[in-house]
């Protein structure tokens, strides 16, 4: 089995979504898909959870209004171009009006109750393309996935306890879906309420999903893998074909931005790999990590 999960460039506009569901067609083992929220469209683009944090922080009714217009914009093109009725999804409620019913029912919580709405309106989007296209997919929140999180300094953590929690949780979901898709980046606290990881972490969900299932892991993302240098900085740089769990944790740790290094223990722990690929060219080979150099 394998966990895809998709990164931001990867989702943001509809032609990218269809990509990453002929990725999830090209291949019946993989079972779950991880969706980011959408990132940017062109250089002066906003990514949706820079957005969704500008709108947790904001005073101001007026700019509040405007960025749930900007955020309801961005998906109503990318479900208007897909297909998908916003009826079919978040149980017909409008982006705009569930951004509002989150901001007053959160008002304790409310930045972190609002910044991983991203990843749950791409992860709804995404299952109703996906049903819509006759696959049996199905949303599934990351809640009822079983992700538990604690607060470890300033951000929170995905809990060890989540591994029985999550498998217990999906394993009778798979016998009744061919793919679910679940959303990144957050998970539900002891007392039940909606944390975010810190930024990048849909990764962190993919992995954790994948040692609970004893699954491999990919990570789509809009490079050919994992590079010495950042191959948008040095665009001479070659991706590494090979590396070992521990090279892996070490650059991500120093800078190599395409994998959040909490991605990288829970696989290791269960001896699974990871591959980091191209969702802008799936036939490039990418980086395998794993136990190893040579699989
Ligand atoms: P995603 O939206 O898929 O999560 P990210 O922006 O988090 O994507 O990660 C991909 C980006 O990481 C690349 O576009 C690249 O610029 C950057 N990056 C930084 N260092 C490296 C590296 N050593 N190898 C590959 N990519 C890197
Ligand atoms: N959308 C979140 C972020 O921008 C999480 C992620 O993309 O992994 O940090
Ligand atoms: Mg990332």
């Amino acid at each position: 089995m394998l966990v895809a999960k998709f990164g931001g460039s990867s989702l943001a506009t509809a032609t990218r979504f269809r990509q990453a569901a002929d990725i999830l067609r090209a291949e019946p083992d993989r079972r779950i898909c991880v969706c980011s929220a959408p990132g940017k469209r062109f250089p002066q683009d906003r990514k949706i959870t820079d957005l969704l944090i500008d709108l947790a922080y904001s005073q101001d009714e007026e700019k509040s209004l405007l960025l749930r217009q900007e955020i309801e914009a961005h998906f109503q093109e990318i479900t208007e171009d897909l297909g998908v009725r916003q009826a079919d999804m978040l149980h017909g409620q409008r982006i705009s009006e569930r951004l509002k019913e989150e901001e007053k029912d959160l008002s304790v919580d409310r930045y972190d109750g609002l910044i991983a709405l991203g990843e749950i309106f791409s992860a709804s989007v995404m299952a109703a393309y996906l049903c819509k296209s006759g696959y049996k997919a199905s949303f599934v929140g990351a809640s009822q996935a079983g992700i538990l999180v604690y607060k470890a300094g300033e951000h929170y953590r995905i809990h060890e306890d989540s591994l029985d929690k999550i498998r217990d949780q999906l394993v009778t979901l798979l016998e009744r879906y061919d793919l679910l898709v679940i959303p990144g980046f957050y998970g539900r606290d002891a007392a039940g309420k909606r944390r975010p990881l810190s930024r990048g972490g849909s990764d962190v969900t993919a992995a954790w999903l994948a040692a609970a299932l004893q699954a491999d892991c990919e990570i789509w993302t809009d490079v050919s893998g994992v590079f010495v240098t950042d191959p948008r900085v040095h665009p001479e740089a070659q991706p590494l074909p090979y590396l070992t769990y521990d090279q892996m944790l070490e650059m991500a740790e120093h800078g190599a931005s395409v994998l959040h290094p909490e991605a990288v223990r829970p696989l290791q722990a269960k001896g699974l790999s990871m591959q980091v690929k191209n969702s802008f060219r799936p036939e490039d080979p990418g980086t395998l990590v794993g136990p190893s150099l040579h699989p």
